[in-house]
């Protein structure tokens, strides 16, 4: 593997979690956005970070928290952030227009060496590939929220990616404590959230129709499979207001009662799931 430096755009959510995870890993890291107010906000994000890979990750030592600060390092001009980047991994808001004009800034600014990858959860590469203006040197590489402890990534190529991009970006993974999940064909939603978004429908309409409550279908769904979580616990982690935005894109009557209810009787009373302390279940 050629990938020594890296440099990831945008440091909200996940993009904070990808540059952290990757300086922990050993590599150069240089975290990018907009301006001097998210890169202090972003620094938060990474001393909580460090406190979570301490108590999450058994074996995790303050050495090695000193040595992901240590390969961190910050940027607001996107030429200095990308000039001496063999990865750049792209985790701006979910907004293929938006995504199109970083893209094309990129492409001016990074050396003809670099590797593109795109965090986005619905957005297919195709999509973006010629925006990149090095389509061969570009794919999808989707983390997990809390990509520490729920370590997969999904690399997803669109047609014209070279397999030796799509190899180095496996091996990459593979070097940041991540699995690699080689997604074989563009999938919108990759495998994950194909598997993730229908089973969380499906519980939506039994709990929306009045079918049995939340902790009853959460119930069922642990001690028949064996899952450490139901779909309503699934949801207080996502958060409720994602899954508000989700289920209103849905055309199904059930899904837009969901919608309408969880506006109503969690959202509307700031119960937005784990990160409120209260949603489904109080935390
Ligand atoms: P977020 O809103 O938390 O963070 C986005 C960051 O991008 C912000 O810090 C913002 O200042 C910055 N930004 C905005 N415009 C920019 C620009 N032109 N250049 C550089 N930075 C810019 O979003 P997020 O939840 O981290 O999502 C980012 C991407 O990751 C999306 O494509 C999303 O689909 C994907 N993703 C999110 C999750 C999740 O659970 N949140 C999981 C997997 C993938």
């Amino acid at each position: 593997m050629t990938i020594k430096t890296v440099t990831v755009l945008g440091t909200g959510v996940l993009g904070a979690q990808i540059a952290f995870q990757t300086a922990y890993h050993g590599f150069q890291v240089t975290a990018y956005d907009l301006g001097d107010e998210q890169i202090a906000k972003a620094k938060k994000t990474m001393d909580w970070l460090a406190a979570r890979y301490l108590a999450d990750l058994p074996g995790a030592t303050q050495a090695d928290i000193d040595t992901a600060f240590a390969n961190l390092s910050y940027a607001t001009d996107l030429t200095e952030a990308a000039k001496d980047a063999d990865l750049v991994i792209e985790a701006v808001p979910e907004a293929i227009e938006l995504k199109k004009k970083v893209y094309a800034a990129l492409n001016e600014a990074a050396p003809a060496k670099t590797i593109f990858a795109s965090n986005s959860s619905t957005l297919l590469p195709s999509a973006m590939a010629e925006a990149t203006g090095r389509p061969a040197q570009f794919t999808s590489l989707h983390f997990a929220n809390e990509i520490w402890t729920h370590n997969i990534a999904e690399i997803m190529d669109h047609p014209g990616t070279d397999p030796k991009v799509h190899a180095e970006v496996v091996a990459f993974a593979r070097a940041i404590g991540m699995e690699p999940i080689e997604v074989l064909k563009e999938q919108p939603g990759y495998v994950l959230n194909s598997l993730l978004v229908p089973f969380l429908r499906a519980a939506a309409g039994l709990f929306t129709n009045g079918i049995a409550s939340p902790a009853d279908i959460d119930k069922t769904w642990r001690i028949a499979t064996g899952a450490p979580k139901g779909p309503f616990e699934i949801y207080d982690i996502v958060g409720l207001t994602t899954a508000y935005n989700i289920s209103l894109m849905s055309q199904d009557d059930t899904q837009l009662k969901f919608a309408a209810r969880l506006k109503e009787d969690y959202i509307d009373k700031g119960k937005l799931g784990v990160a409120t302390g209260e949603g489904f279940y109080k935390y």
